[in-house]
C-alpha cells in the first residue's frame, strides 16, 4: 500500500469521483475480434499521478470504504457500457467485484435496477470475482453469484490457478468462465509441466461449459499456443495496455490485426465428444453390472439438453458457423443431429425397459457416428492448418 494514503483522503476521492476506470481491451482467440474490455480502477491523485489498484485497495478494503467504492464504480461502468453501445455494437464491459460486496445484495440490486429501466443489456456487462475470494465462503458466494447469473449477468473466474478450486466446487458454480491467472499464463513457456497446467485449465473450462480467458498474454508466442490450444478470449500487453475510455473506443473501432483461428476450439470439440461417449457408455455399464444407483451421477448433462445448448452444439451453431461453406464443416451438421439423437435414445432405453439387442445395435452405430464426428473434426482441423497464409487469420 502506498504509505500517506489516509482513509480519509481516500473517501475524498471517492466522493469527488478521483476515482476513475481504466479499460483494457479482452480480444476473441477464435476469430481475433475485439470482444469488450475489463474495467480496472486508478486513482488520479493529482499532478500527473495515477496510482495504481494495489496501491489503495487493500486500504478500501481494511476501513470499510470497498463497498461504497464499487457502487460508485459500478455506475462508472454502466455510463461507459452506454457511451460503448453507441459506437460499437456487442463489446461487454467487466467489472472487478470482491464477494463481500456482493453479499450486501445493493450491487446486485443495482444492477437489477440498471436492467429493468432498460439502460443497459444484461450482455453489456460482467463481473469478476478471484478464485481464492470464492472459495473462502462457498456457500454464501454461490448464492450471491446465482442471484446474479438469474439476471443474465455473466459471473468470471478471476486469477484462476491462484486458489485451491476443486473441479467439484467449481461446477457447482455458475460462472460463465475462467480467467487463467496472469502468473500461470507467464510461467507457461518455462516447463513442460506450466504448459500442461495451462492445456488442462483450457480443457476442464471446456467441460465445465465455461469460456476460457487467458489474461497478462504478453507476446506473440503465448497468445497463439493459446489459441491452437482452445483457449477463446485473451487480454494482455500484447494486445494492449487498459486504456482511458475514449482510447479504448478509439481501439475497438479501428482496424486490428490480431490473429484468430478456430483450430484450438475444434480440438477441445474432439475432446468433448469423446467424453460424451464415455459418459453414456458409463451408464450403460453401471446397469450391465446392476449398479443403477450410480447411474445419475455419471450422466452427461449434455445428453438431456437441446442440441444447440451441449458443449458441441455451442460451438457448431454459434462461432462455428464462421467456418460454414467449408465442405468438413457442412457435412458435420447430421451426424452431430444423429449422434444426438441417438444419445438420448440410449439413455431413455437405459431407464427404462433395457432391451439388449436393441441397444447393443445403437451402441455400435454410435461408435460409428463418434468416429465420423471425430474424422470431420480433423479434417475440419487439417483443412484450417493447410490454409493460405493470408486466410487464416482474421475471421477463420
Ligand atoms: P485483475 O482483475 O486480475 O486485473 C488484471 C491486472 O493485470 C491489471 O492490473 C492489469 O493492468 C494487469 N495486466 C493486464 N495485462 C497484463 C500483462 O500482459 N502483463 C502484466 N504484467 N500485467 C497485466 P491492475 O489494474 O493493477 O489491477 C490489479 C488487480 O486489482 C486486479 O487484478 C483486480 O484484482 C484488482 N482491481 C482492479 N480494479 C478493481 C476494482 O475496480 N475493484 C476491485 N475490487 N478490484 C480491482
Ligand atoms: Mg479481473
Ligand atoms: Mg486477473
Amino acid at each position: 500500500m502506498q504509505s500517506g494514503l489516509t482513509q480519509q483522503a481516500l473517501e475524498r476521492a471517492i466522493e469527488y469521483n478521483e476515482l476513475i476506470l481504466y479499460y483494457q481491451p479482452k480480444v476473441s482467440l477464435l476469430d481475433g475480434r475485439v470482444i469488450g474490455a475489463e474495467a480496472l480502477v486508478r486513482w488520479n491523485v493529482g499532478e500527473g499521478t495515477i496510482l495504481s489498484p494495489s496501491a489503495f485497495i487493500p486500504l478500501a478494503e481494511s476501513s470499510g470504504l470497498l463497498h461504497d467504492l464499487t457502487v460508485r464504480l459500478l455506475d462508472q461502468v454502466v455510463g461507459a457500457a452506454v457511451t460503448v453501445k453507441e459506437k460499437i455494437p456487442d463489446l461487454a464491459l467487466s467489472m472487478n467485484v470482491a464477494p463481500n460486496d456482493l453479499q450486501s445484495k445493493t450491487i446486485s440490486k443495482r444492477i437489477e435496477h440498471f436492467l429493468d429501466q432498460k439502460i443497459i443489456d444484461a450482455d453489456d456487462l460482467q463481473i469478476e470475482i478471484t478464485e481464492s475470494a470464492v472459495m473462502g465462503n462457498f456457500e454464501q458466494i454461490r448464492e450471491d453469484i446465482v442471484r446474479l447469473t438469474e439476471l443474465g449477468i455473466k459471473v468470471l473466474m478471476d486469477d484462476f490457478g491462484t486458489g485451491y478450486s476443486s473441479i467439484d466446487r467449481l461446477s457447482q458454480m455458475p460462472f460463465s468462465a475462467l480467467k487463467l491467472d496472469q502468473g500461470v499464463v507467464r510461467r507457461m513457456g518455462t516447463s513442460r509441466q506450466n504448459l500442461n497446467v495451462v492445456k488442462s485449465s483450457i480443457s476442464m473450462a471446456r467441460e465445465l461449459r465455461m469460456t476460457s480467458v487467458a489474461e497478462g498474454v504478453e507476446s506473440a508466442a503465448t497468445y497463439h499456443f493459446l489459441m491452437a490450444n482452445g483457449c477463446e478470449e485473451a487480454q494482455g500487453f500484447y494486445i494492449s495496455k487498459p486504456f482511458a475510455l475514449e482510447d479504448f473506443i478509439s481501439f475497438a473501432e479501428s482496424e486490428h490485426s490480431f490473429d484468430g483461428s478456430q483450430i484450438g476450439r475444434i480440438h477441445q470439440t474432439v475432446h468433448n465428444v469423446l467424453y460424451h461417449r464415455k459418459c453414456l457408455f458409463d451408464v450403460v455399464f453401471c446397469d450391465r453390472i446392476g449398479a443403477k444407483a450410480c447411474l445419475p451421477s455419471v450422466v452427461d448433462p449434455d445428453i438431456n439438453e437441446a442440441l444447440e445448448q451441449s458443449r458441441i452444439g455451442l460451438w457448431y451453431f454459434g462461432v462455428g458457423q464462421q467456418l460454414s461453406g467449408m465442405a468438413p464443416f457442412d457435412s458435420l451438421e447430421q451426424p452431430i443431429r444423429d449422434l444426438h439423437k441417438l444419445s438420448h435414445e440410449i439413455l431413455y432405453r437405459e431407464y427404462g425397459d433395457s432391451n439388449g439387442d436393441k441397444q447393443a445395435a445403437a451402441v455400435s452405430r454410435m461408435n460409428s457416428l463418434v468416429n465420423q464426428v471425430v474424422s470431420l473434426l480433423h479434417d475440419l482441423e487439417s483443412a484450417l492448418l493447410l490454409m493460405p497464409e493470408d486466410s487464416s487469420s482474421g475471421s477463420l
